[in-house]
C-alpha cells in the first residue's frame, strides 16, 4: 500500500481514529493531540464516520478549563463479528458487537457437514441488515471451511490468550496453557504469541501411546479427554466440583507439572495462566499442581505462579471475536506495522 495517496492516508487516519475511540470516548480536539492529525482532517474523518453511522456523539467532557467538546464513542451496534468455536463433539458460533460484547451464543452438536452446520447457526443469528466484518474460527483442526464473508482461523490456544490479555493486559513473558481435551500452549513475547506446537507432546511420563504416534507424550497423560476415559462421565464431572485427589487427577497433574516446569525453564515464562475447561478445577488442585511445579523448578524460578483463567469456559469465543474485530474492523496489525515503520524512522530527523 502507498501511504502517501490521499485515500490510504485518510484510510489510515479513520483508523487510527476508530482504534483510539475502541480505548474509550474522547473529544475531537483530544483525538488531534493524541494522534497528532491537524484538527480539520479530524473533523472531517468524524464527520464522515457519524454520517455513515459508525460513531456517534456521547455527552460533553467534563473539563474545568475552556469550552468541553462533544465527546465521541463508537457505535457499537454498527455491526457484528462472529466467533466460531469447534470441540470435540461441539460447534458454537458466537455473534460480537464492535466492542467485543458478545450478544448471543449457540451451540450445536457436530454433525455430517462442519461446514453446513456453521452456516446454519451463523444464518440464524444474522439479523436484519447489520453489517457483518467477519468472524474468527478458534479450532485445532484444518477441515475446510467458506464463509459469505472473511474470516482467519486461530488455535483454541491464541483465541483463550487473547481473551486473557484483553482483561489483564500485555501479560509479557506469560505462559499460556490451554487445557481442555486437549492440551496447547502459547508464550507471550516481546509483544508477540508464539503457539507452541510441541508442548503437547513433551515426553511427560514413560508410557501411553499419543495420537502422533509417540509415547509418554503429555498429551496422552494429561489432556481432558484422558482424564475423562479413566475417571469416567461422573468423576470427570465431579473433578470441577469438588476437589477430591482421586488417582486419575493425580496421575494427570505429575506428568502436567515436569512439562511445565520444562517449559518454564526453556522459555523463561514469568508465570503461567491455566484457561479451558480445566482451569474451572477447584483452588485446592491449583495448590497441588503449584507445589509439584515449584518442587521440579531451580529455587531462583520456584517464584513462578499459576494463575486461573479470568475468563473461564468463554475465553475461546471472547478472544476470537476480539481477533476478529482487530483482522477485519479495527485493522490492528496493518497499524502496528505502521507504527512500527514510523518508529524506524524517527532516529534520523528530516535532513539526514
Ligand atoms: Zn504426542
Amino acid at each position: 500500500m502507498d501511504f502517501s495517496r490521499p485515500d490510504n492516508a485518510r484510510r489510515i487516519n479513520r483508523l487510527k481514529v476508530l482504534s483510539e475511540l475502541r480505548k474509550g470516548t474522547c473529544s475531537k480536539a483530544e483525538l488531534s493531540r493524541r494522534l497528532d492529525i491537524n484538527k480539520v482532517s479530524i473533523g472531517e474523518i468524524c464527520q464522515k464516520m457519524i454520517e455513515e453511522n459508525l460513531i456517534s456523539e456521547s455527552g460533553r467532557e467534563q473539563t474545568l478549563q475552556g469550552r468541553p467538546g462533544t465527546l465521541l464513542s463508537i457505535n457499537s451496534k454498527a455491526g457484528r463479528v462472529f466467533s466460531i468455536e469447534e470441540g470435540r463433539a461441539s460447534l458454537s458460533v458466537a455473534v460480537s458487537d464492535l466492542q467485543g460484547r458478545i450478544l448471543r451464543y449457540e451451540r450445536l452438536p457436530k454433525g455430517e457437514s462442519f461446514q453446513n452446520d456453521i452456516l446454519k447457526l451463523v444464518s440464524k443469528m444474522s439479523t436484519g441488515d447489520t453489517t457483518i466484518y467477519g468472524a474468527a474460527i478458534a479450532s485445532d483442526s484444518d477441515i475446510p471451511i467458506d464463509l459469505p464473508f472473511p474470516f482467519i482461523r486461530i488455535t483454541r490456544a491464541e483465541a483463550e490468550a487473547e481473551a486473557e490479555m484483553a482483561r489483564l493486559g500485555d501479560l509479557e513473558s506469560f505462559l499460556f496453557l490451554s487445557w481442555s481435551d486437549s492440551i496447547a500452549a502459547a508464550i507471550r513475547k516481546n509483544g508477540m504469541l508464539i503457539t507452541l506446537p510441541q508442548f503437547p507432546h513433551i515426553r511427560a511420563q514413560k508410557d501411553g501411546d499419543c495420537s502422533c504416534g509417540g509415547k509418554g507424550c503429555l498429551e496422552a497423560a494429561a489432556s481432558g479427554r484422558t482424564i475423562l476415559r479413566k475417571a469416567g462421565a461422573e468423576s470427570y464431572r465431579a473433578l470441577f466440583s469438588k476437589a477430591e485427589y482421586h488417582d486419575t487427577i493425580q496421575s494427570a497433574m505429575r506428568p502436567m507439572a515436569a512439562a511445565l516446569s520444562e517449559a518454564i525453564q526453556a522459555l523463561s515464562a514469568s508465570s503461567v495462566i491455566i484457561t479451558g475447561r480445566m482451569s474451572l478445577m477447584p483452588d485446592p488442585f491449583y495448590a497441588y499442581l503449584q507445589t509439584l511445579v515449584s518442587s521440579l523448578l531451580p529455587p531462583s524460578r520456584s517464584d513462578v505462579i499459576i494463575y486461573r483463567s479470568s475468563a473461564g469456559e468463554n475465553g475461546a469465543r471472547e478472544g476470537a471475536a476480539l481477533k476478529a474485530l482487530d483482522s477485519f474492523f479495527y485493522h490492528t496489525e496493518l497499524l502496528a506495522r505502521l507504527k512500527a515503520i514510523e518508529n524506524l524512522s524517527d532516529p534520523f530527523p528530516s535532513g539526514i
